[in-house]
């Protein structure tokens, strides 16, 4: 077997694609070197050299990493969970976790930034656009936020902005919201230098100044109320109200939006979401119209393309991250895609009636429970309630917790004397008796299902998802050919390479994805105790272990859910220690000009000065201004923040000068870890100046894209930050460092397994091995493109890392082709683009990763030098621009077969450019989207179906 099959059990020789030595050494020829590792110790400097080997685990093989998940997971203990406090067990339908969750289709998608080959998830997003909108009864709902807790902060951070209130004014916040989201929006407030006040709100609001008003329903104690005369007493008062909501609760209570709030967000969870120990899920965010232009995150909107056919695309794009920097509102980028199309087909499939029948359900369940309860002499927190029913117990609650586990049910535990009961999708009659013959009660008649337990006035009256989206695909063929028709318009990295810059696409393999789902992993709530979450606990004590071992860090936090709000925990560790040791006044962040967009973001919001650093014109730091930019700022230097290797993807030789220079002035220094593909097992940013990092492990470290999340973005720390780390928003775990940035203590633990297998399986020499290759595929590119689009920045070995960045400008003056004619023309050649306009404009950053295999560049490169010879035909005037293959690109079929064919190109070139594409052609379904037709005319959720007819 292993003479035949040499690789047959070695993960790393399936992740990676290069590995044949016949294949490597003609990737060596083109660049002049004789050996992977001689080019290596040229493009790496010395000076940040790894010398030893990681210290990792021997590898292990896909069938040896599933047994060790396997085993991790029957240390969980899976029972019933009837917590809530923001998380409710759901049914996944099978069709959606198969097709969507399960389905590389979905999974390996890129965010939709390149609209023509997205229009399947941009679809799904829209929908739940609506069903948000719909739902809240508000105008315009984004197309998700991270957890319901940070989604909250940024409800508060979006009324101060629009508001009109002075710069002292505080947030009034209800007593009666999660413990959890209470803690993450103080975090947010103390780095912004703002108040709180937590006060049980009645129906009038206390004295002073207020520009904003947070209330829950239900509340933290399930109670439902009425809240318009505070929404309206607060409008009064000029402030504006932010309610969180449980979506499913609003198919039956009348919703944030009938209620007169101005914004609401909340957890899409509990529609068809695993609980994932606490993550990831989508949170939602939904406003009245009038303040679009505050929202944060994505918004997908409906446009046009070049035939005049109603296209999808993200709209408003000029508030996307990348353009605002430090006149940031929000450092959202990577959000919860994958999850919000989960929670959008779930809506799809069940429909209004369906969700309807599904609340009502749980809802008939918790009055049953209720009314044992009361007859039992046991009293309520209110007698208005929608799942959640909060008992007092007078020294009661740990027996009556302990009777309900013994009978496999999980209750949440408030204090010594309260116990809440949180009824959901799953619950059943059962559990039901079984709940409530733990407190001791007799079971009560059950309540009917349908009738609703709460005052005329809560009863929702307004209709919701009336679009017939949401009431046409009932039987599982529609929804499994809806959810096929949907993935076939996009391209994922199922079909194509994905050789985007800065966002390291790799493969994401099987093996690593497939325990995600395992009800030992999937069926945990984020807040069971500790003794039902080893398995969890372990693998993630583990991973941490690992991650300490790469990057070169003391410690690691996984609580970050995606890279920017990895940067503003690492930002926050580093304002805390600033702060402890009386440096308050150290708050100027330096950020060098081709910083990416979050990173000035997150400086803003952790309360920090952004002051721009140059960059040279070979793309270095500009040591003469940072000298100058840390002289003027020595007293006030909180931080510097680089990425490494640069975005402009080269090895500075100067990094340690430059960290030198900024401890010296008494700043710590940020090193992104976007970059890290081109650092593990080569070099350790915790050892050549970083004291705080985070990664992507949703690039480097194997978690797919999910067509614009979940994320993963740990923190990893030097020694002196460690107390300054994220705590635990619960104090479940007593956990008590630094500022939570989300809802549970470990994030998007869901999708840890992914990036633990993938670590485990590559072992350290397939980490390394991985690098290389990664560098190999870069220059391999750069070397062979750069005649044709000359490569921009190279380190001073003449190599560049693992991306590299084609240099468009010149060619555009000449011939009027731009970047973006050549990523859409990339389209008919069935590529994704590279990263366009990032981080130079009129560049294309081009990152291959080491899974693609030389075929697939060579595919790439072809592809690339075809082009340059259609912008050849531009430049020595045989065609007019506007007439070109290049500036009608991309060409759908119905373009191409169209009777009516006067282009100055045949139908066989715009379609069928290269002899490879004959078998396998990709046909774009919609033609160039007009972006700008979008913005003049917004319109955010389901068009009407007859908007498609022509
Ligand atoms: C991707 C990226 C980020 C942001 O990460 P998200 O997970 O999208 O928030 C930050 N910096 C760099 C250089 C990146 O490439």
């Amino acid at each position: 077997m292993s003479i035949t099959q040499p690789y047959a059990h070695d993960f790393a020789d399936r992740h990676i694609g290069v590995t044949t030595p016949a294949d490597i050494s003609a990737m060596l020829d083109t660049l002049g070197y004789t050996s992977l590792d001689a080019l290596v110790d040229t493009a790496v400097p010395a000076s940040i050299r790894k010398t030893d080997r990681l210290d990792l685990p021997a590898a292990r093989s896909e069938e040896e990493i599933l047994a060790d998940l396997r085993a991790l997971a029957a240390k969980n203990v899976l029972k019933t969970q009837m917590i809530g406090q923001g998380f409710s067990d759901t049914h996944t339908p099978p069709v959606i976790r198969r097709n969507v969750l399960e389905s590389p289709a979905w999974y390996t998608a890129y965010t939709p930034y390149q609209p023509e080959i997205s229009q399947g998830r941009l679809e799904a997003l829209l929908n739940f656009q609506t069903m948000v909108a719909d739902l809240t009864g508000l105008a315009i709902a984004n197309a998700s936020m991270l957890d319901e807790s940070s989604a909250a902060a940024e409800a508060v951070l979006l009324m101060r902005r629009a508001g009109k209130a002075p710069a002292t004014a505080r947030v009034v916040v209800d007593a009666n919201v999660f413990p959890q989201t209470l803690a993450v929006i103080r975090g947010r407030a103390e780095a912004l230098d703002f108040d709180v006040e937590v006060t049980e709100l009645a129906d009038e609001l206390p004295e002073g100044e207020i520009f904003g008003v947070v209330l829950q329903q239900p509340g933290n104690d399930g109670t439902v109320r009425d809240q318009s005369a505070l929404i309206a007493a607060a409008h009064a008062r000029g402030a504006m109200v932010t309610v969180i909501a449980d979506l499913l609760a609003l198919t039956v209570l009348t919703p944030p939006g009938d209620q007169g709030a101005d914004v609401a967000v909340g957890n899409t969870q509990r529609f068809g979401v695993p609980l994932f120990f606490g993550g990831p899920h989508a949170a939602y965010l939904a406003i009245r119209s009038g303040l679009e232009r505050a929202l944060p995150g994505r918004l997908v909107g409906v446009s046009r393309d070049s035939a005049g056919e109603q296209a999808y695309r993200l709209t408003l794009q000029t508030r996307e991250q990348h353009i605002r920097r430090e006149k940031a509102t929000s450092n959202i980028c990577t959000a919860q895609a994958l999850l919000a199309i989960t929670a959008s087909m779930y809506a799809v499939y069940h429909g209004p009636a369906g969700l309807r029948a599904i609340a009502e359900r749980a809802h008939g369940h918790a009055r049953t429970i209720a009314d044992s309860l009361v007859a039992a002499g046991i009293a309520l927190a209110g007698p208005a309630f929608f799942d959640t029913v909060v008992a007092t117990v007078p020294g009661r609650a740990d027996a009556v917790i302990a009777a309900a586990s013994d009978a496999g049910i999980n209750l949440r535990r408030i204090d010594a004397d309260t116990v809440g009961v949180s009824t959901d999708e799953t619950t059943t009659a059962a559990h039901v008796a079984a709940v409530v013959g733990a407190f001791g009660a007799e079971l009560a008649p059950a309540v009917a299902t349908g009738e609703l337990g709460f005052d005329a006035g809560l009863v929702r009256t307004s209709e919701y998802m009336t679009h017939p989206i949401f009431n046409s695909m009932r039987s599982e063929t529609q929804m499994l050919r809806y959810l096929r028709r949907l993935a076939d318009r996009d391209l994922a990295l199922d079909r194509t390479m994905i050789p985007l810059g800065s966002c390291t696409m790799k493969l994401n393999s099987t093996a690593e994805m497939e325990s995600i789902s395992w009800p030992e992993f999937a069926g945990i709530h984020p807040y069971v105790p500790e003794e039902q979450s080893r398995g969890w606990r372990e693998l993630i004590a583990d991973l941490e272990r690992r991650l300490v071992e790469i990057t070169g860090y003391a410690g690691i936090s996984l609580q970050p859910n995606s890279g920017a709000q990895g940067e503003y925990a690492g930002l926050l560790a580093i304002r805390g220690y600033h702060r402890a040791n009386g440096d308050t006044e150290r708050t100027v962040c330096l950020i060098p000009a081709s910083a990416h967009g979050t990173n000035a973001a997150s400086a803003v919001l952790a309360g920090m000065r952004v002051v721009v650093v140059k960059n040279t014109e070979t793309g270095h730091i500009d040591l003469d201004d940072l000298r100058a930019k840390v002289d003027a700022h020595r007293a006030e230097l909180a931080a510097i923040m680089i990425t490494y290797p640069s975005t402009y993807g080269v090895y500075d030789t100067d990094v340690r000068e430059v960290c030198d220079l900024v401890h010296e002035a008494g700043g710590q220094v940020y090193i992104d870890g976007a970059n890290m593909n081109a650092l593990v097992g080569l070099a350790q940013p915790g050892k050549f100046g970083g004291d705080v990092s985070h990664l992507n492990l949703h690039k480097t470290f194997a978690i797919p894209h999910g067509g614009g999340g979940p994320g993963v973005g740990p923190i990893g720390v030097a020694e002196h930050l460690l107390p300054f780390v994220p705590n635990d928003p619960t104090g479940t775990y007593s956990v008590s460092a630094g500022i939570p940035v989300v809802a549970t203590l470990f994030g998007s633990a869901g999708v840890l397994p992914i990036s633990y297998a993938y670590i485990a399986m590559m072992g350290a020499d397939g980490l390394t091995r991985a690098t290389k290759t990664a560098l190999l595929s870069a220059n391999y590119i750069a070397a062979r493109l750069t005649e044709h689009f000359p490569v921009l920045f190279t380190g001073e070995s003449g190599l560049v890392a693992h991306e590299c960045i084609l240099d468009l400008r010149e060619l555009t003056a000449q011939s009027g082709v731009t970047a973006e004619d050549v990523a859409k023309r990339l389209i008919d050649f069935g590529f994704h683009a590279p990263t366009l306009a990032f981080p130079v404009a009129g560049t294309l950053m081009v990152e291959p990763t080491e899974s693609e295999d030389l075929g697939e560049i060579e595919r790439f490169i072809e592809a690339m030098v075809t082009i340059r010879g259609e912008i050849d035909e531009i430049v020595a005037g045989e065609v007019a621009l506007d007439a070109s293959v290049l500036r009608n690109a991309p060409h759908t079929a119905r373009a191409v077969v169209a009777d009516d064919w006067d282009r100055a190109y045949s139908r066989e070139r715009a379609a069928y450019a290269v002899p490879s594409l004959r078998f396998d052609k990709y046909f774009p379904p919609v033609g160039r989207i007009d972006g700008a037709y979008g913005d003049r005319n917004l319109v955010c959720s389901c068009p009407a179906p007859e908007a498609f007819e022509n």
